[in-house]
């Protein structure tokens, strides 16, 4: 019980024994507690960054990061990066 944090968008859970990977595509008020492998997954510190159409509302979650400019475009626009505050 830990009612005080609201899960985040882009919040990165990995699985201790398998390797697992998953990642928030909406936050909500809920005490999200992700198990796999009958373990609770981990929590990390990392955050996956998220990009959003200004024009239409798609929204781009960024699964790893290269070393290039990353400038992705939707509706001939520049889609804005989005990554809350922690
Ligand atoms: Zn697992
Ligand atoms: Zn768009």
């Amino acid at each position: 019980m830990s009612p005080q944090q609201r899960n985040l968008i882009g919040q990165v859970y990995r699985c201790p024994v398998c390797g697992a990977e998953l990642s928030v595509i909406r936050s909500a008020l809920g005490a999200l507690a992700p198990r796999c492998c009958n373990t609770a997954m981990l929590l990390l510190p990392e955050r996956h960054a998220t990009y959003v159409c200004p024009v239409c509302g798609s929204e781009l979650m960024v699964i790893r990061e290269g070393a290039g400019p990353l400038t992705p475009r939707c509706c001939n626009t520049p889609m804005v990066r989005r990554r809350q505050a922690a």
